[in-house]
């Protein structure tokens, strides 16, 4: 039979012991457990689209990436935790977008939708950012004005269709012509003139547009614009609220113009850019 001393100073030897087995495997674990990892393609996809949803379907593949964001929003005070459910809806394109301009940024810089920069400062510490997006640098493309992103895009675009295009409008084009307002404000938007282009090669060419990653439309004088093509590139970190938001309804099968009409183009998987360079 033990006495109350004896066993007292035995549990005491036992958490003596054991804290010094444990510490330093704990001080092991600090160091090497990675972080999660957010995947940017998957969170600019569910950005896009979930908005435009009318139901709370989940975007494939982006929940986890999703949820990471919101937790790191959240936070910060940015997000309600009613909204923490990977789902990047209108609350989340608002909170995310307070947290662009808390750094500073403007504009289509603060759209909401994540850029490479935000998203890594908001993960700093949470998570880690795997397979980024970059929209690249301005370039001149046709005479237009494009990012280097959607210039390959439509290089690719081009050489499915065998021949090169001409644009009547690029992207960075605050106050341009296009009626569907301000969706060519940022970047991944183009419009390409039909003219002379007959109504197979026009489907042609949508097609081809399609397949290497751009939600494109013929628009019509039925709708009330002169013939072109307005084509815009999935996922492309600058595109305005209005590009983004057609983004987003290309993908939920809808026309991208404000009467939210069914999708009257080519149908053809849908695909980043991203995704089609992976085949
Ligand atoms: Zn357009």
């Amino acid at each position: 039979m033990f006495t109350k001393a004896a066993v007292l100073t035995a549990l005491a030897s036992a958490a003596v012991a054991t804290f010094a087995v444990a510490a330093p495997a704990q001080a092991e674990t600090a160091v090497t457990t990675a972080l999660p990892t957010a995947n940017m393609e998957a969170v600019l996809k569910a950005a896009q689209i979930d908005p435009r949803r009318a139901d709370d379907t989940l975007t494939p593949g982006a929940h986890d990436s999703v949820l990471l964001v919101e937790q790191a929003l959240q936070a910060k005070g940015l997000l309600a935790s009613q909204f923490v459910d990977g789902y990047f809806g209108t609350s989340t394109i608002d909170a995310y977008s307070a947290y662009q301009k808390s750094l500073g940024y403007t504009g289509i810089d603060a759209s909401g939708l994540p850029g490479k920069t935000s998203l890594e400062k908001l993960g700093e510490n949470r998570y880690t950012v795997t397979n980024p997006v970059s929209a690249g640098s301005q370039v001149t493309y046709h005479s237009k004005t494009l990012n280097t992103r959607t210039k390959a895009m439509l290089v690719a675009a081009e050489g499915i269709y065998g021949s090169q295009v001409a644009l009547t409008q690029g992207s960075y084009n605050p106050g341009g012509v296009d009626a569907s307002a301000g969706t060519h404000d940022g970047g991944g938007a183009m419009d390409i003139s039909v003219s002379g282009m007959s109504s197979a090669n026009r489907t042609k060419l949508l097609t081809a547009l399609r397949k290497v990653g751009f939600a494109a439309w013929l628009r019509t004088p039925a709708q009330g614009f002169d013939y072109h093509i307005h084509a815009m590139a999935v996922s492309d970190p600058d595109l305005s609220s209005g590009a983004q938001h057609q983004t987003g309804d290309y993908y939920l099968g809808m026309n991208g113009l404000a009467g939210r009409g069914a999708d009257d183009g080519p149908q053809v998987t849908k695909v980043t850019w991203e995704e089609y360079q992976r085949g």
